[in-house]
């Protein structure tokens, strides 16, 4: 019994001390990811469109020509409306992408939604009146051969914003807005 609870104790003070050190050791994973040209490859359902593009440039900063085909990428389709995108959201989206990459996946993301303006907002189904896709910081996301409860667990772990997991709709809502978590 003696032995069960010293193992008892040891197990809870690791577990503890992993819970110390977990946000320091996930900022600098995060870092690091960004610590080089951030170059996105985007697939807008809605329009057919595939995009690869620099936003941001290691030693530069943010590549103009870059970010403009991420607000254009991300527009509101149906509107024909762009705005500029939260350089959060790319980030966001980025490390998403890496993380693919990194597991052996292809990376392929799908945006569902960008921006949206307020008229489309309204007529949006299920969509917060208050949405974030009206202030350019929210992306509903799908990745082809990962099931929406796994991009919705990456998207927490990155941990930037809200994270909406809509298992029948087969997609995730990354926010920058504060970091909430929610089923639709
Ligand atoms: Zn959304």
């Amino acid at each position: 019994m003696m032995i069960y609870r010293k193992l008892l104790f040891v197990v809870l003070c690791v577990l503890g001390s992993l819970a110390a050190i977990q946000p320091a050791e996930a900022r600098d994973w995060k870092d690091n990811l960004l610590d080089q040209d951030r170059c996105l490859t985007l697939y807008r359902v809605s329009s057919k469109e595939n995009s690869t593009f620099c936003y941001w440039r290691k030693g530069f900063g943010y590549d103009r020509a870059g970010y403009a085909k991420a607000n254009w990428i991300l527009r509101d389709v149906t509107y024909r409306t762009q705005v500029a995108m939260d350089p959060l959201l790319l980030d966001t989206l980025f490390i998403i992408q890496q993380w693919l990459i990194l597991e052996g996946r292809s990376g392929e993301i799908k945006i569902l939604s960008g921006y949206r303006t307020p008229e489309n907002n309204r007529k949006t189904k299920g969509s917060a009146r208050l949405s974030q896709h009206m202030q350019g910081t929210a992306a509903d996301i799908h990745v082809p051969g990962v099931s929406t409860k796994l991009l919705a667990a990456m998207s927490r772990i990155i941990g930037v914003g809200g994270v909406g997991i809509y298992i029948e709709k087969k997609f995730v809502h990354v926010d920058t807005a504060g970091v909430r978590i929610w089923a639709g």
